[in-house]
């Protein structure tokens, strides 16, 4: 837990957010500032600044975080149509939230990547 980071604060329930899936490692809610018709945020509910921060023995983490997408991905019903997972790392790959947190993007053609 990272007392300024506005992730944390989402998972602790101090911010408000539009949450779609939880459970005890994992929080998923819906983006403030949504790109696509579904863009999905999954955090791990424990503080890593970045991928570059997961100790190689808690890299478990990541397969909680794609089975949350997994759930996320078939309420949203984007599961079959098609959707994007996203980790940004670091400032160059967009990283505005020092949190890391999955993108899941979907709803609308995505084009290529870019
Ligand atoms: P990044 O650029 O770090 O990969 O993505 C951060 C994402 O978090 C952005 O898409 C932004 O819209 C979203 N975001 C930032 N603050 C909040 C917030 O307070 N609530 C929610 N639901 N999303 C947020
Ligand atoms: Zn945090």
């Amino acid at each position: 837990m990272d007392s300024e980071c506005i992730f944390c604060k989402i998972a602790k329930g101090d911010i408000p957010a539009k949450k779609i899936y939880e459970d005890d490692h994992v929080l998923a809610f819906h983006d403030i500032n949504p790109v696509a018709p579904t863009h999905i945020i999954v955090i791990p509910k424990k503080h890593f600044p970045t991928l570059n921060d997961v100790p190689e023995k808690e890299l478990n983490i990541l397969s909680k975080i794609y089975a949350a997408i997994q759930k996320v991905v078939q309420t949203t019903k984007i599961a079959n149509k098609g959707y994007r997972t996203i980790l940004n790392t670091n400032k160059e790959a967009g990283q505005e939230i020092f949190h890391m947190h999955f993108h899941v993007l979907g709803g609308r053609p995505l084009g290529t990547m870019g």
